[in-house]
């Protein structure tokens, strides 16, 4: 089945050119760009109605209380989401968030680390988004001292000083099925087969979800 997505960044720079070529490298996908505050226009039933899921990519931060309202009711009525890397960080003055994406990396607490050589551990090997991976090497940011739920599905974990020790997970919130993967921060991650596979599997399971 092909799938359709809508991607969406802002609020943090990154390197374009091989982010867009990772999602140019999927078989049976397509997708739109779109980046906040444009992107609002989206995040509700009626604008994602053309789009099989959601990528975040973003860290964006405003938001008014009619855009939250929008974006909640997409969520409760439920659409297949990935958020991926910084996403984890945005819409910190939205409390609802932290509870939707199911982690909260604290301004002032939480910590990150650029090009830490690290373990990904697959916790879940059977599991659809990490099926056919086992645990890889990357060269990558870390995320440090952030909070993960407890009823998060764990899917990723790492053993290292500068990481949290979960760093992947999927969860249901209200009714839409998500993956957040902690990895991403420039195109060493984009370029590494193994994440590579796990954010096309992601997508994959997330729209499977919904069927
Ligand atoms: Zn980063």
């Amino acid at each position: 089945m092909s799938i359709h997505a809508l991607v969406i960044t802002g609020g943090h720079g990154f390197q374009e050119e091989p982010f867009w070529e990772m999602f140019d490298s999927f078989e049976n996908f397509s997708y739109d760009a779109a980046t906040f505050p444009e992107a609002f226009k989206y995040l509700s039933i009626e604008g994602v109605k053309d789009y099989d899921t959601l990528v975040f990519y973003d860290m964006w931060q405003e938001i008014t209380l009619e855009q939250q309202a929008a974006y909640q009711d997409l969520l409760n009525r439920g659409k297949p989401i990935v958020y991926l890397h910084h996403a984890l960080i945005s819409f910190q003055d939205w409390p609802e968030f932290r509870n939707v994406v199911g982690g909260y990396w604290k301004p002032g607490e939480g910590t990150y680390k650029h090009d830490v050589q690290f373990t990904v551990q697959i916790a879940e090997p059977s599991h659809p988004v990490t099926e056919g991976l086992s645990d890889f090497e990357i060269l990558d940011e870390t995320y440090g001292k952030f909070s993960v739920d407890s009823d998060v599905h764990v899917l990723l974990k790492a053993d290292h000083p500068d990481s949290g020790p979960v760093i992947g997970w999927t969860k249901m919130y209200k009714n839409t099925p998500l993956v957040y993967i902690q990895l991403g921060h420039d195109g060493l991650a984009y370029g590494n087969p193994n994440y590579r596979k796990l954010v096309d599997q992601s997508i994959r399971w997330v729209v499977d979800c919904m069927k």
